[in-house]
């Protein structure tokens, strides 16, 4: 990556930090999570479906013009900004570059931080947030990422505004030096990074039970799929955040007896619709189609990782279905209609 507005130094240090980032399970998962460079006339932001864990191994970034987004977001023109591109690579800006461009500091740093979802997903969120953070954030009720989010953004965010928190979503954190920004979105992060759900009770299965092209979680790590706890399993079949619809589907079908699952599983195979990388089966757990995406692995462990923090006594605040259905399109349709 070439650069006439940033030297260097700034641009290696820059990949470091998104790379350390992106390696860092409880924050960025798959192609989530962005970051980006300011100089006076430019911004170098994460392109579109890149990830950050990349950073150093390949062209992830794309360098846009600043002013020319700055003036978009000023008049409320929604743009994909491909016209903004300065830099000679294929690549597309990230579709949250806009609120990027919005905060003034140099450097902003955004992540799917596993702690802030798990603590930003109740109707008691900001009172919870605040005995743990102080009153030194703003946050952003939840609202479709992109351009929305954006003039949300807009509204409630001041010049000196470091850190964010978007609820059913996660963290922002601006700052003009680069570690410092860094050290404050891991200290945010590790402030609410409390394990609340480890030891929660299951029955183990004495039989097996075999689906057909999926095969079941069974390790440890798992065990928390395997619960008989009401609240906890009615959660699964929610979605809490936007990448776990985009990339899990709305939610993660559930089943209390096995014949249901098989027939959810005929359903789809009847209709030639894909079967879910995930399904859950009460108290024998996690099963993983055999052709689940890395994107989705990481995915369903950034699932486990947010269970495993909710305080379920909270009333919890699911995505719903229309919201559900914006970040889909039509497509959550044909599955839900394919459920029902
Ligand atoms: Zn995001």
């Amino acid at each position: 990556m070439e650069s006439n507005n940033f030297n260097n130094q700034e641009i290696i240090d820059f990949k470091n930090i998104s790379f350390q980032l992106g390696s860092n399970l409880s924050l960025v998962q798959a192609a989530g999570g962005n970051t980006s460079m300011k100089s006076d006339d430019s911004m170098l932001i994460k392109a579109s479906g890149t990830w950050l864990s990349n950073s150093l191994k390949e062209d992830v970034f794309v360098e846009v013009d600043l002013n020319s987004i700055k003036k978009k977001i000023n008049s409320e023109q929604d743009d994909n900004f491909s016209n903004d591109i300065i830099s000679k690579n294929d690549l597309r800006p990230s579709t949250e570059t806009s609120f990027h461009a919005l905060i003034d500091f140099k450097y902003v740093l955004h992540v799917h931080s596993t702690s802030i979802i798990a603590n930003a997903i109740s109707f008691n969120s900001t009172t919870n947030l605040k005995k743990n953070l102080g009153d030194n954030f703003a946050f952003i009720p939840y609202i479709r990422p992109g351009f929305p989010l954006t003039m949300s953004m807009k509204k409630i965010i001041t010049p000196g505004t470091q850190i964010i928190i978007l609820e059913n979503h996660g963290l922002i954190v601006g700052g003009n030096d680069l570690e410092e920004t860094y050290d404050l979105l891991l200290n945010t992060h590790k402030k609410l990074d409390v394990v609340i759900n480890k030891n929660l009770s299951f029955q183990k299965e004495p039989t097996s039970f075999d689906i057909h092209q999926y095969h079941l979680k069974n390790d440890e790590k798992y065990n928390l799929f395997k619960t008989t706890n009401e609240k906890v399993f009615s959660a699964f079949s929610k979605s809490f955040y936007p990448d776990h619809v985009i990339f899990l589907g709305p939610g993660i079908p559930s089943f209390e007896t096995s014949q249901d699952a098989l027939n959810f599983l005929n359903k789809l195979n009847d209709k030639n619709l894909n079967l879910p990388p995930y399904i859950i089966l009460k108290r024998f757990g996690l099963y993983e189609h055999n052709s689940a995406i890395p994107a989705a692995k990481e995915m369903i462990d950034c699932f486990l990782e947010v269970l495993l923090r909710i305080d379920f006594d909270e009333e919890l605040k699911p995505l719903n279905e229309s919201q559900e259905n914006e970040l889909l399109n039509w497509d959550a349709e044909i599955y839900r209609q394919s459920i029902n």
